[in-house]
């Protein structure tokens, strides 16, 4: 029996699956409207919207080896949160598969990036967001969504992060970032210079063998991804984002979708997050085929 809420095409037992689908339901550091901790369950139902066939790479995700995990327990603090992601998160890493996490507010991706094991090939993240997320502590809470960038850089190093799509920082962070130096391109960049340069200049930066992409859905503009805690006005299209994917997809190690928040939904936000994750999958795939 297939239950509604697993992701849709995730058939196959965790030991066999190449793709693992793990749900993060927190939002205790959203700074502006909750409601991300929904995202989770949100995206799974609207996986199942879609044909399994990709007609672009002519692979079929019922083929696909993808193992739905479910949700991680319930949480009190940002840290028991942390450390339960890592937990989560780290023997898939260690089997060599490749991790799919849904959140919940920002705060849920650096305890994936930090779950990456130190002996795996090198890795690099591609941090797609509205917002710098580079203070060091916000409102007294390292673990803010405010802070996750910085949290990220700190596990993998700034030459190793990549920021696409910012349109918003404050000044404070600007200054740090200038000593720091994590590179980033603007929104207004890829808007004036097109999504293939920033692409390429990104992925030129990124000199690891593995990358791990981490989707903040506020990237995407909320004419196309309304649903979200902070919406910002001027930002990626979902074709950007649908390019990203496919030019990392072949170091891809790992994908992550958060500040999804079904509550402000029609089902745009949703279904786009769910389809953006089958692309991550199918890209993944066709370019190991390819190789
Ligand atoms: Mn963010
Ligand atoms: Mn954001």
């Amino acid at each position: 029996m297939i239950r509604p809420t697993t992701f849709a095409d995730a058939g196959a037992s965790f030991d066999d699956a190449e793709f693992v689908i793990v749900g993060v339901p927190f939002d205790r550091t959203t700074s502006f409207r909750p409601g991300a901790r929904f995202g989770p369950d949100a995206i799974r139902q609207h996986s199942w919207n879609f044909e399994s066939y990709d007609l672009e790479t002519g692979i079929d995700l019922s083929e696909a080896a993808i193992h739905d995990l479910g949700n991680a327990e319930e949480f009190g603090s940002a840290e028991d949160m942390v450390r339960t992601v890592r937990e989560e998160i780290g023997p898939i890493f260690a089997a060599g598969k490749v991790p799919i996490v849904f959140g919940g507010d920002h705060a849920c991706s650096p305890p994936v990036v930090e779950a990456y094991p130190a002996s795996a090939p090198s890795l690099g993240v591609l941090y797609l967001d509205a917002h710098m997320d580079f203070r060091d502590s916000y409102l007294g809470d390292r673990r803010s969504h405010a802070c996750s960038s910085r949290r990220v850089l700190e596990k993998v190093g700034a030459r190793n992060v990549v920021v696409l799509g910012v349109r918003s920082v404050s000044r404070e962070e600007i200054e740090d970032n200038k000593s720091l130096g994590m590179s980033y391109v603007t929104a207004h960049e890829i808007a004036r210079d097109g999504i293939q340069a920033a692409v390429q200049q990104a992925l030129n930066m990124l000199k690891t063998e593995r990358i791990y992409i981490t989707l903040d859905i506020d990237a995407i503009d909320p004419a196309y991804a309304g649903a979200t805690g902070t919406p910002e006005p001027f930002g990626l299209t979902p074709r950007d984002v649908k390019y990203i994917i496919g030019q990392a997809a072949p170091r891809l190690a790992g994908f992550d979708i958060m500040e999804v928040s079904p509550i402000y939904d029609t089902g745009n936000t949703s279904a786009l997050a769910a389809r953006l994750a089958r692309e991550a999958i199918v890209r993944s795939l066709a370019a190991r085929r390819a190789r």
